[in-house]
């Protein structure tokens, strides 16, 4: 071919990058591989050991050991160990730690780009200009945070020791976003890589050798699954992180059930991309491309339901398909490469077969016409038009690079397509109408929009899912946040829960047939007092065991009613700030004036003085000044990232969460617990107390006069082990806080595993209430919401 020819054809040469460098790293440690604990490489003899190929060429890279309990065991250990002297050395020197491993890998950051590319197939385009140089962002970001941790968490401290669990699509860059928050917040780490690419993290623990991290504090363990979960189960660990796929998530939060360990969970997604007839079309082709072949579409957030207006989608599904015929899979260290290699034999059986059902199922799936290589574990770029909502294709994670199409009319239309997932990981909305933009965002339950854009991260932006993508942040201060814990709470001298045999329960009455003077109080749903579904009621006694009165006793039909009225009830969510403080000073003042009645009640039900009656009382109506006063104040933030970019940090409501209250101090515990709730935006399913439930049904009048919207509160008396069943079970119970019983607590966090509930629970321990510092505030409203960050483009 000569010079003219080329011209003409306009194609790509060879552009390779060298291998050599990665090689000979790896040939230098005769490409074998031991742990890494306690600052030492570790050869423990009679472990199993694996191979990590290059998935472009099937070729061995290096053998691995396979971690085993004892070696979990070994490693946790060694990080507890070094706790101590880790949290003993002042943040500032934390953070030259922290800049010292940015600096090392600043100055290797071909060789981690040519390392991670060998051993996950990704192209060197990407692991060169994305991964490596994220990585490197987030630990110099995170040697920023452990400067000043003592300054801006001065109430927290650190949880301890970290077990850190990551997946394959991006092994360096998922190794940084857990490895350096949690070091920079004060915890050891126990990390384990996926099977498939342990390289670059095998690297990095040469690297903290090399910068005299002190042992203990990172320690390496590879191998596969069954090392994964003995490092969940070990009982030295405090904290869980996981990344992968939300199968192995739910068993994770099985298991970590009434461990009091914390988890931070982040899972699969299948996130709607969507194009509006407005939007920059040719911009919006490029978006598609980075959305879903970005990383051969191995990518948590990928962008793989593609949705659009329908009167454009012609145009732009044919535009789409001669974009597609223009990108090149092969080589993934040749830097022309558009797409890499699928990481593995077993995912690329997986997208095919997954493709192959949809054809089953009536799909028709276009590829564009370049060849592949002819060995590797490749699969083109696919784009599957006109899917149905409901079909696998459009329902099941498919970590491929295929991309599927259906359209829409209208916004609303828009909405409800985009929403109609499990997941809720990623959105991306394409409108030159700001305007419109702007206003979806909110609507789509995402952990991360972008508009006019895809697939943008940065150290300071939070990156996390809503319902079953997961929970937690990682990333920004919202991330540090999940690897520290408050102070107050931390102390194991708190007291247990407990419950007193539910008053009369095992012998209700009907309801009609109570003849006493006190009449039987309802339940409190959808704004209206209304009979238990069961018929029948149950008894309370003054704590001088006299009948005090009856209250219903509510029952799962109860509970559903309930949900239902809170999930109507969305207007509360949307009303602003302002409009919920005005409410909850409303709530404050008629509380007040009923001073007497609720201080006597108190006495009456729990034999308390009346100084401790009148106690509790007034700092009952002062918390509700306090949330009156931080409704509108509990802001999000506004982050910066490189770019011409600002990305809002927003505080979302999670929606309708279910309340378990305590027996202590039972009016102040039951206001702690509903309150930020009220505050933020949440609608409630409570369950009061039962021995104190008739302070509870009290309060119906309060609420009923104090404009609370009809099912934005909803009360349900009865025994809170079988309604906190009912809720945890529910699965449009979006949240879930109890305060109960170390038992209460393991139940709520093994139930709420089906649809992944935002949870908090107490671990069993009491609060003290009365202590405002403890008991209100900034700690309370954080978990109250759920953060969305937004990335909003500006410029021409
Ligand atoms: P993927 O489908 O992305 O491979 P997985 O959830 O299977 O996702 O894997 C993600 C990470 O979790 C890997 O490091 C894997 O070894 C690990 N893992 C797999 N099973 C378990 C388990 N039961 N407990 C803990 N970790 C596990």
């Amino acid at each position: 071919m000569n010079l003219s020819d080329l011209y003409h054809s306009m194609d790509y040469g060879p552009a390779p990058e060298s291998a050599q460098e990665a090689h000979r790293w790896l040939q230098s440690r005769n490409s074998r591989f031991g742990l890494f604990i306690n600052g030492a490489w570790k050869h423990p003899k009679g472990r199993s050991s694996f191979e990590t190929l290059n998935p472009a060429s099937g070729e061995v890279l290096a053998r691995c050991l396979e971690a085993e309990e004892r070696d979990v065991d070994a490693a946790v250990q060694a990080a507890r160990e070094a706790l101590p002297g880790w949290q003993a050395l002042s943040g500032h020197v934390r953070a030259r730690m922290l800049y010292a491993l940015a600096r090392e890998m600043q100055k290797q950051a071909r060789l981690l780009a040519v390392l991670e590319t060998l051993d996950n197939g990704k192209t060197i385009r990407e692991t060169r200009d994305i991964d490596v140089p994220l990585v490197i962002r987030h630990f110099y970001h995170h040697a920023g945070w452990a400067q000043l941790l003592e300054s801006e968490f001065p109430e927290h401290e650190p949880v301890g020791v970290a077990g850190q669990i990551i997946p394959w699509n991006f092994p360096l860059l998922m190794l940084a976003w857990k490895v350096a928050p949690a070091l920079a917040a004060g915890n050891t780490v126990v990390l384990k890589p996926a099977e498939f690419t342990p390289l670059t993290a095998l690297w990095f623990a040469e690297c903290c050798e090399r910068i005299g991290l002190p042992p203990g504090v990172f320690n390496l363990l590879t191998g596969a699954g069954a090392t994964g979960a003995a490092l969940v189960r070990h009982p030295g660990v405090d904290k869980v992180a996981f990344t992968g796929s939300t199968e192995v998530g739910r068993q994770i939060r099985e298991v970590t059930a009434g461990s009091s360990k914390k988890l931070t969970l982040e899972l699969g997604g299948k996130s709607p991309f969507l194009v509006f007839d407005d939007a920059d079309l040719d911009a919006a082709i490029e978006g598609v491309v980075d959305a879903i072949w970005f990383n051969q579409g191995q990518v948590c957030c990928a962008g793989s339901r593609l949705l659009v207006q329908e009167n454009i989608s012609d145009r732009f599904l044919e535009k789409l398909r001669r974009r597609m015929e223009t990108l090149r899979t092969g080589d993934p260290l040749d830097k022309t490469m558009d797409l890499g290699a699928i990481v593995a034999p077993v995912q690329l059986e997986r997208i095919q077969s997954l493709v192959e059902q949809g054809r089953r199922e009536g799909a028709t799936p276009w590829q564009a016409s370049r060849p592949l290589p002819e060995r590797g574990c490749f699969f083109p770029p696919t784009l599957i038009s006109g899917v149905d909502p409901a079909s696998t294709l459009a329902q099941v994670e498919i970590f491929g690079p295929v991309l599927v199409s259906s359209t829409f009319r209208t916004p609303d239309e828009a909405m409800e397509l985009a929403n109609n997932t499990a997941y809720g990981l990623a959105a991306s909305v394409w409108s030159e109408n700001i305007n419109l933009a702007l206003h979806l965002a909110p609507q789509l339950k995402a952990g991360v929009v972008w508009i006019n854009s895809t697939n943008q991260f940065d150290a300071s932006s939070g990156f996390g899912g809503y319902r079953e993508s997961g929970f937690g942040r990682e990333g920004g201060h919202e991330g540090m946040l999940e690897y520290l814990q408050p102070k107050v709470s931390s102390s194991g001298k708190a007291a247990q829960c407990q419950r007193s045999p539910a008053a009369s329960g095992e012998n209700p009455r009907p309801a009609e047939a109570t003849v006493e003077i006190n009449r039987t109080a309802k339940l409190f749903i959808g704004g209206k007092q209304v009979r238990p579904d069961s018929g029948y009621s149950l008894s309370i006694f003054t704590a001088g065991g006299k009948l005090a009165g009856e209250v219903g006793q509510g029952n799962r039909k109860d509970v559903r009613n309930a949900v239902e009225a809170a999930q109507k009830a969305k207007g509360w969510s949307s009303a602003s700030a302002h409009n919920r403080a005005q409410v909850l000073y409303f709530l404050a003042e008629n509380l007040s004036v009923r001073a007497a009645e609720f201080q006597n009640r108190l006495r009456q039900l729990t034999g308390c003085s009346a100084r401790a009656a009148t106690q509790e009382f007034e700092a009952s109506t002062s918390r509700i000044f306090s949330y009156a006063a931080w409704a509108d104040k509990y802001e999000g933030r506004v982050h910066t990232p490189p770019g011409r970019t600002v990305v809002l940090a927003l505080h979302e409501p999670i929606g309708v969460v279910g309340v378990i209250c305590p027996e202590e101090q039972p009016l102040l515990s039951l206001l702690s617990l509903l309150l930020p709730h009220m505050a933020v935006g949440n609608r409630v399913v409570l369950v009061p107390s039962l021995p104190h439930a008739l302070l509870a049904t009290d309060l119906y009048q309060v609420l009923e006069t104090s404009d609370v919207p009809a099912g934005a509160v909803n009360l349900i008396t009865g025994d809170s082990g079988s309604l906190l069943t009912t809720l945890a079970d529910h699965d449009d119970v979006e949240g879930l806080w109890v305060c109960g019983t170390p038992e209460e607590c393991a139940e709520a966090e093994r139930r709420s595993a089906g649809n992944l509930k935002r949870l908090w629970t107490n671990h069993g321990h009491q609060v003290d209430w009365l202590d405002s510092k403890a008991a209100e505030g900034r700690l309370w409203l954080q978990r109250a919401v759920q953060v969305k960050n937004v990335w909003v483009p500006y410029g021409e």
